[in-house]
Parts: structure tokens; C-alpha cells; sequence
């Protein structure tokens, strides 16, 4: 059989590899991004209550009419945003989901995405495979800043829309007052889509706000906004995420998911909307994740790595360059092998493998895990 690739240069994810890695040696998983703890048990009461209730048929393809309810709801009491919970929200499988469904719903063939590197490694074969053209622009280094002169060079007629991500994976950087007016000037200009990626919205720390695209109109009103429950309720599992956007982008979007996967997962949606109501399980997201990286990083204040500015997410990126000039994929295999600790190499999160001797540290875990392998990590 002939069979020509339609992703000739893609291989396994990294998260795949590193977390099979680590179950093969034993070693401390803290490469694939997902927590080691419990889910809130009213949670899971929740989901069991709405299974023993029946509701295990098709959710409705837009996704249940109460969790868009809620979603709206929290979207303007957090963002100030007057969101149409059934012309403007879709639920997904997933922010994976939502994320190709948008970029297929936008990009048409040969148009141009704009990518901001270090990427999350879903954005890119999502363009290809909608013959797109991935046009990347990486953070600056040490820093991991929007270069915006650099985004504003890489503009062509072409261009159609930008991925943001923030905060941000994997570097643990967020977006800033000055990136959002470069922002609203760029894409005004440019009459730009932009694809906003905010899985991380709650896991924010030291007192930044959230820059979500949903607190600006004039960006809101060009924008696809995903996120993802997975991060929120430690549930990266149930895979169930969504996207907002204004009603003509909608349309776009559900003509994609409702073939993709039409809807999803239906008494887990009932749950979430349930549990929605107690708003303090996201709103101390950021202080629970907060007092994580720190712990993390007092343990790790006498080894030979070098922790880099982290304002969100459960990542961090610690520079190894003190302890080896190997490659960041071989010094991630290395060490899980011989120090058995698992982390992500985030060369591959560039297109040209840009490696700068770091590796990504997940601490979304119990504190007797990150102390575990802290011990290990000190002794490299
Ligand atoms: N975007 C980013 C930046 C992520 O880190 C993740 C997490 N895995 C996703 C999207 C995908 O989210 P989900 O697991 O809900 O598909
Ligand atoms: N988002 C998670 C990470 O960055 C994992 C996603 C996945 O395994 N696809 O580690």
C-alpha cells in the first residue's frame, strides 16, 4: 500500500515519550503536565450523581445549556464580558479539540498563522494538516518576552491569524499590560484572528492579573478563547474544554466540531456546572499552585540548577548549564534514566529545535513527590 504522510516530519509527542520514560525506569514523572493528587471528592459525588441520573445520552453539540450558563456567568464577573452562553460558547473535548477546531475553522490553504515559540506542540500540525503555513516568531532569550517588532516584520498579506498562550507553557510566562496594546494595535492593523490559549487562566501567581482576550472588546471581538477544565478541577483526564467567541466565529467553530466529535462527554458537563458554583476552587487556584512552585523552589535552592522567572502555569524551567552541555533531549533522557527524574526538553517546542540547556519542570504534584525528587535533582 501507498501511503503518503500528511505529517511527514511528526513523530510521537514528547509527553508521550518522557512519561513512558519514566514508567519503564521508575523515575519521578514530572515531565507530562497532570497532577499526582485527588480530584475534590464532590466532584466525583457529582459525576456519579448525574450518571445514576440518566444523563449518559448526547449532550447537545453547543454543550449543556447550564455549564455555558456558568461559563458565562464566572466570563463576565472575572472578565467583565457580556458573553451569549448559546451563540458564543461551545464545549469541546478538550482544549486539544478546541484548538484544532478553531484553526481549521479560520485558516484556509497557504494563509498564514502566526506562532509564538516555544508553541505547545497541538498548533502546529493543526495548521498543516489545514495546509496553513506556520510563520514563527520566537520569545526573546533570557526572558521569554513578545518580541512585538519581530511579530509585526513576520506580517504579510498572507497572514491570517495569531496563537497567544498565557500564561504560558512551557516557559511560565505571562502576558503584560504592554503586550496587550501591542496586541490591539497589531491586529487592528492586520485585521488578524486571534486564537487565544488560556488552559492556564486560574494558575496565575505574585499578585499578576490574568490577561485574558475576553476583558478587552476591541480584542474580544476577534477572538477564539480556549480553556480547558483539565487544569482547573486537576481532571486532565476527563478531557472536556471549550471555546468562546464572538457569534460569526461561532458558527465557524461548531461547523468543525460538530464533525469532529459533535459533542461532549455529557454527565461530566453536568457536573462541572455543578461544581462551577464554588467559585473558590478556582479563584485559589493560583495561591494553591503558588505555595507549590516555592516549595519547589526552596528545595532546589542548593543544587546546580538554575530556576528561571515563573508567573504561571504548574512549569518551570530550570537551566541545567552548570551541570552539562548536552543537548536538552539527551541530558531529559539521561536524567531520568540515571537520576530518575522525568522533565521536557523544550527544544522540541521549537521549530528549529532552539535549545537554550533548560528543561521544564511540572510541580503540579503532592508536596512528598516534589521533595522526592528535589532530593535527587540536589544530588545531580
Ligand atoms: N494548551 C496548552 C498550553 C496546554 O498545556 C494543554 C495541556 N495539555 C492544552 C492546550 C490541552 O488541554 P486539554 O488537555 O484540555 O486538551
Ligand atoms: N499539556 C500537558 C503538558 O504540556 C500535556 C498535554 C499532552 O500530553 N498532550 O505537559
Amino acid at each position: 500500500m501507498l501511503l503518503e504522510s500528511k505529517l511527514p516530519d511528526i513523530g510521537i509527542t514528547i509527553f508521550t515519550i518522557m512519561s513512558k520514560l519514566a514508567s519503564d525506569t521508575g523515575a519521578i514523572n514530572l515531565s507530562q503536565g497532570f497532577p499526582d493528587f485527588e480530584v475534590d471528592p464532590r466532584l466525583i459525588e457529582l459525576v456519579n450523581k448525574h450518571m445514576s441520573a440518566g444523563r449518559n445520552q448526547y449532550a447537545p453539540m453547543q454543550g449543556v445549556a447550564s455549564l455555558r450558563q456558568a461559563l458565562a456567568e464566572k466570563t463576565k464577573k472575572l472578565y467583565g464580558a457580556t458573553i451569549d452562553p448559546d451563540t458564543q460558547i461551545t464545549v469541546t473535548s478538550g482544549a486539544t479539540e478546541a484548538l484544532f477546531s478553531a484553526i481549521t475553522a479560520v485558516v484556509q490553504p497557504r494563509q498564514q498563522v502566526l506562532v509564538i515559540e516555544p508553541a505547545f506542540d497541538s498548533y502546529v500540525p493543526a495548521i498543516l494538516l489545514n495546509q496553513g503555513e506556520p510563520v514563527f516568531v520566537k520569545l526573546t532569550w533570557p526572558g521569554y518576552k513578545i518580541d512585538w517588532d519581530r511579530v509585526i516584520d513576520s506580517i504579510t498579506p498572507k497572514t491570517r491569524a495569531i496563537i497567544l498562550n498565557s500564561p504560558h507553557n512551557p516557559t511560565g510566562t505571562v502576558l503584560a499590560d504592554e503586550d496587550i496594546d501591542a496586541l490591539k494595535m497589531l491586529v487592528e492593523r492586520n485585521d488578524l484572528i486571534i486564537i487565544s490559549d488560556e488552559v492556564y487562566e486560574h494558575i496565575i501567581f505574585d499578585t499578576m492579573i490574568h490577561h485574558s482576550m475576553l476583558r478587552y472588546p476591541e480584542l474580544a471581538a476577534r477572538s477564539m478563547v480556549i480553556s480547558s477544565f483539565g487544569k482547573t478541577y486537576h481532571t486532565t483526564g476527563w478531557k472536556i474544554g471549550y471555546c468562546i467567541a464572538p457569534p460569526e466565529l461561532t458558527v465557524e467553530f461548531q461547523k468543525v466540531h460538530q464533525f469532529l466529535t459533535f459533542s461532549a462527554n455529557t454527565p461530566i458537563q453536568h457536573a462541572y456546572a455543578d461544581i462551577m458554583q464554588h467559585e473558590e476552587l478556582y479563584l485559589k487556584l493560583g495561591a494553591f499552585y503558588q505555595e507549590k512552585r516555592d516549595l519547589f523552589l526552596d528545595l532546589l535552592s542548593t543544587s546546580r540548577f538554575k530556576p528561571l522567572d515563573c508567573k504561571g502555569t504548574y512549569f518551570i524551567m530550570l537551566d541545567y548549564s552548570e551541570i552539562s552541555r548536552e543537548p536538552d533531549t539527551e541530558f531529559a533522557r539521561r536524567m531520568t534514566r540515571q537520576y530518575g527524574v522525568a522533565a521536557i526538553p523544550p527544544s522540541v517546542f521549537y521549530h528549529d529545535d532552539t535549545d537554550n540547556s533548560v528543561l521544564r519542570f511540572c510541580f503540579a504534584k503532592k508536596d512528598k513527590t516534589l521533595e522526592k525528587a528535589a532530593r535527587k535533582l540536589c544530588a545531580i
